[in-house]
């Protein structure tokens, strides 16, 4: 959709850092993380909401979700997903958040090994 951030990331329109990139997902650092290393991973296919995804878009996103985490050797994270503007979806492109959480010893956290 020619209005989508998240299309003009996937095309290379907007600049962003990427992490993992296939045929329909992808994955790159939230430009407003709440942790370091938070990332986002998302399908290629344009939608807005989780239901308006083909499942053969989806099927990647835990399997990408995974390897960035284990990638992080982080042991704690949250993967989340807002639907909605109530729900607190900001983009109408459905993403999941990736969002490692640091432990006292790591202090802003473990981010990614290419930060
Ligand atoms: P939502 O609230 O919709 O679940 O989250 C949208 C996320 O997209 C936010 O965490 C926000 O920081 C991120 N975001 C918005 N615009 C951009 C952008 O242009 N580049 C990147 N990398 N992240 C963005």
């Amino acid at each position: 959709m020619a209005a989508c951030i998240f299309c003009k990331i996937i095309k290379g329109e907007i600049p962003s850092f990427k992490l993992f990139e296939s045929e329909k997902t992808l994955a790159f650092l939230d430009i407003g993380p709440l942790a370091k290393g938070h990332a986002l991973v998302i399908p290629k296919f344009h939608g807005a909401k989780l239901t308006d995804i083909p499942d053969d878009h989806l099927s990647e996103i835990l399997p990408v979700a995974k390897k960035l985490v284990t990638a992080t050797g982080s042991e704690n994270y949250n993967i989340l997903q807002n639907n909605g503007r109530i729900a607190h979806q900001e983009v109408d492109h459905v993403h999941f958040h990736m969002i490692p959480k640091p432990n006292q010893e790591q202090g802003l956290g473990v981010g990614w090994p290419t930060q």
